[in-house]
């Protein structure tokens, strides 16, 4: 979904009418994964006995929003030891620097994304980069492994990562949505990324290969979480339990991708 612009930030940062930092409930996904986001951005932590996992710090104005749902949830929000993140655009990672300072968490980025990342230097702060990671990398903390899938496209190393999770003697296959949305993206003769089609094609054919249970992203309407949370309240199954969604999420990005593909080629 949508980056917002520079000037959209802050208190007052409605991108086409949308606060960003509103918050939403925090609530469990599913066994040691919970939902610690605004209503709009997706904040995934991660338990373990050794200390936590957060995946997305979002904006700075979000980070009071993440920090009171951890602690609602009953964990400790310095106990975070690793912070990840699903692609190098301000509404995602621009709160690294000052997650970095509350809690001390090593901050963990894909390779590929790390100029956009030296760019994003949140009121003059450094970006945070203490591991570099390549596609098929594992993060690892207190028995749980997480898996960076490269699924590039949306930028050029956005990330979805994967991992397991047990709930009622059960095992689920998790996987973290980076983005596959193209925005504005310029897929044929951009410059300044210029295999940016090629990407979006790969990530397409990763994605199929990633076994989902379980699904959630970096914007909560890649997974309906609205309607799902809804659910959750009224108890019975674990509504986020969706392959088919999983997989109706790619079948509709893709159709978009090769829609504007076929719009670009047919208006030349
Ligand atoms: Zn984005």
């Amino acid at each position: 979904m949508a980056q917002a612009p520079k000037q959209a930030k802050g208190k007052a940062n409605a991108f086409a009418g949308i606060d960003w930092n509103a918050p939403f409930p925090a609530h469990k996904i599913v066994g040691n994964v919970y939902f610690v986001g605004s209503e709009q951005l997706g904040s995934f932590l991660i338990t373990t006995p050794a200390g936590h996992i957060l995946i997305n710090s979002d904006y700075e104005e979000t980070i009071p929003v993440i920090k009171a749902s951890v602690e609602k949830l009953g964990f400790k929000f310095g106990d975070i030891k690793i912070l990840l993140g699903s692609h190098a655009h301000p509404d995602h990672m621009s709160g690294d620097a000052l997650f970095k300072e509350l809690t001390g968490a090593r901050v963990m980025v894909m390779e590929q994304d790390v100029p956009a990342l030296r760019n994003m230097r949140q009121g003059g702060k450094e970006h945070p980069m203490d591991r570099i990671l390549k596609d098929g990398d594992t993060v690892e903390l207190g028995g749980v492994t997480l898996t960076a899938h490269l699924t590039a496209g949306h930028t050029q190393g956005c990330t979805t990562w994967t991992l397991k999770a047990e709930e009622g003697g059960k095992m689920y296959d998790v996987v973290v949505v980076g983005s596959l949305s193209l925005n504005a993206a310029v897929l044929v003769s951009n410059a300044a990324y210029p295999r940016i089609a090629d990407d979006f094609r790969r990530s397409f054919a990763t994605m199929r290969t990633l076994k989902a249970d379980v699904f959630v992203g970096s914007h909560n309407g890649f997974f309906q979480m609205t309607q799902k949370y809804a659910k959750v309240s009224a108890g019975g199954t674990n509504p986020y339990i969706d392959p088919a969604g999983y997989k109706a999420l790619i079948d509709s990005s893709e159709k978009a991708f090769n829609d504007r593909m076929r719009e670009l080629t047919q208006s030349k």
